[in-house]
């Protein structure tokens, strides 16, 4: 089965950081891991990750054990802030404003104030390729759903916050969050992506001149050479000689090209610098969703430090969004993405 690409570079960077030696294939990941890496990543030495056995898939126990010994060591805090006033009303102009339930119909119930937590997580990255770009980039997640929470991160020092010691962290902190932090890594390589798009897109530009300039400059060569076969005073082996060098040519120019995709090759190294948690008191809102003759009630939240709705993410792909669909699942209605919506 082929890997997803974020899981591999994700897991080949952290192995190899941490002195193991990869070998990285699109269907799974072959590792030679030192023992104490080994014994805290609970795998033999010499592992196969992708296997049966050791399955590389969002939730999949050895992901977890990753995900986990390369977050353990991150600077976090705990907090938890300080909300003057929780919304007590007008959510009904508040989902239409922020959530688009593009083919059902919703219906807003009962309200409830109550106690949630969010994670921003701030990362520095860099791209290699013939030039270099460094960046921070920070997103915030609803940790239990792992939404990506636009601007919360901007909007959060307007706050008070009151700060907990470790040691000492209340229970509403869960110790539980693998699965949103895989979300999170997800939704963080995304978001790197779209920084790094311009850079990107000037690399190419500039290996699409350098191909066509190289591929001109043979051509050229190759005709000049041609031409030069016509001189009367070539011996039979000078012009057979001039033959065999215009007939290796193309493979020279293949060979330069193909040096060349390698140094626009652009490589991205990202490392999570900090962590931080809020616990943050919300006003939730159960939502009913009817879509065809089905009825779906779901928790929806006010946040008031974004004063919006938060979003909600795809149950298929795990995206974050405003847009949402439903759809018959296996087991009911399913909320997905305008894509996966499409691709069903
Ligand atoms: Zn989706």
């Amino acid at each position: 089965m082929i890997l997803d690409p974020d899981l591999i570079q994700f897991t080949t960077q952290f192995l190899e950081k941490n002195g193991a030696l990869v070998d990285a294939h699109p269907d799974h990941i072959h590792a030679l891991l030192p023992g104490h890496l080994a014994d805290s990543l609970n795998l033999p030495e010499e592992t196969r990750l992708g296997s049966n056995e050791h399955p590389l898939l969002y939730g999949s126990p050895v992901l977890d054990r990753l995900v986990h010994a390369a977050t353990s060591r991150i600077p976090v805090t705990y907090g938890t802030l300080s909300i003057p006033y929780i919304k007590k009303a007008g959510f009904d102009a508040a989902i239409a404003q922020d959530l688009s339930f593009i083919n059902a119909k919703c219906e807003v119930g009962v309200r409830a104030e109550t106690r949630t937590s969010y994670m921003i997580i701030t990362c520095s990255y860099v791209a290699l390729s013939d030039e270099r770009k460094e960046g921070l980039t920070r997103l915030t997640f609803h940790e239990p759903s792992g939404a990506v929470v636009e601007d919360f991160e901007d909007t959060v020092t307007d706050f008070e916050c009151s700060y907990y010691r470790k040691g000492n962290l209340p229970p509403q902190f869960s110790t539980r969050i693998g699965l949103t932090l895989q979300k999170a890594l997800k939704s963080i390589h995304h978001s790197i992506e779209q920084d790094l798009a311009p850079f990107i897109a000037s690399m190419r530009r500039r290996l699409h001149r350098d191909v066509l300039n190289t591929r001109e400059y043979y051509q050229s060569l190759a005709d000049e050479m041609r031409a030069s076969l016509a001189h009367p005073n070539l011996s039979d082996t000078q012009r057979m000689e001039r033959q065999e060098k215009i007939d290796g040519l193309q493979a020279e120019a293949d060979r330069k090209i193909s040096d060349l995709q390698h140094k626009y090759d652009t490589r991205i190294h990202v490392r999570v610098c900090a962590g931080e948690r809020y616990l943050v008191d919300v006003a939730q809102l159960i939502v009913t969703i009817l879509y065809r003759k089905a009825r779906r009630t779901l928790p929806v939240f006010y946040n008031p430090v974004t004063r919006r709705i938060d979003p909600l993410v795809c149950e298929i792909c795990g995206k974050t969004m405003r847009r949402i669909f439903l759809q018959d699942g296996k087991t009911g209605v399913v909320l997905t993405c305008p894509e996966c919506s499409r691709n069903r």
